[in-house]
């Protein structure tokens, strides 16, 4: 998974990612808030471990923030936190973190969280995805704009529903390699530039009448407009 660990005690924050890295997954550690919160915003991370004591801005503010502002305001949020008192752990979850982890924890422990969480996402969600006039459906693998028909390939379909499980967020162009192309991804090749062009043209240009969908961020990756 790609984790975002925020968390200002350096050793700790070390321990956790060598961890997590051992394990195979990939991690940005920010040591405050707004750190945290701006890498939040340029990266779509799968999940967001949050320390509640940081300088500056609290972990509380910083989970706020993520679901207000963030640029993935339903990215899952672990709060790791020495505060073991019930009542805050109530308040970290009502804030909208998935889970809380009191401090000092085991790694086998959040090694275990990790795997429960991706469960849940990895669970195909069937239903309809759907998008001003365009709609998706996973189940029967379909994609209509305004009622008419658009045939896409198999990696067309799922790079649009990549896209369209994150609309409005900008989805970047190692994420889509990561999930569209798997290992079959050679970094050097532009084969998602050419997705993206064979995309716009069934998805936009084949509807000039409708307002384009799909957005290029220049730097950053491409983003369903929301
Ligand atoms: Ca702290």
């Amino acid at each position: 998974m790609r984790v975002l660990l925020i968390e200002d005690e350096t050793r700790l924050a070390e321990f956790v990612r060598q961890g997590l890295v051992q394990h195979g997954h990939v991690v940005d550690v920010a040591a405050d808030g707004p750190t945290g919160l701006e890498q939040a915003a340029l990266t779509a991370y799968d999940v967001v471990l949050l320390d509640m004591m940081l300088p500056g801005q609290n972990g509380l503010e910083v989970l706020r923030n993520l679901r207000q502002f963030g640029n993935n305001p339903q990215v899952p949020v672990i709060i790791l936190s020495a505060l073991s008192d019930t009542r805050h752990v109530i308040s970290g979850l009502d804030a909208g973190a998935q889970d809380y982890l009191r401090k000092p924890f085991e790694l086998d422990e959040l090694l275990a969280r990790l795997r429960a969480l991706d469960r849940v996402r990895a669970t195909p969600a069937a239903a309809p995805l759907r998008l001003l006039d365009l709609e998706l459906d996973p189940l029967h693998r379909a994609v209509t704009r305004g009622g008419r028909p658009i045939s896409l390939t198999n990696r067309e379909f799922a790079l649009l529903e990549l896209l369209l499980r994150h609309a409005g967020r900008v989805v970047p162009k190692t994420r889509i390699a990561e999930k569209v192309w798997e290992v079959d991804y050679d970094m050097g090749s532009n084969v998602i530039e050419v997705h993206i062009s064979q995309l716009r043209r069934k998805l936009d240009r084949a509807f000039p009448d409708q307002p384009p969908l799909l957005e290029t961020v220049i730097g950053h990756g491409y983003r369903l407009r929301s």
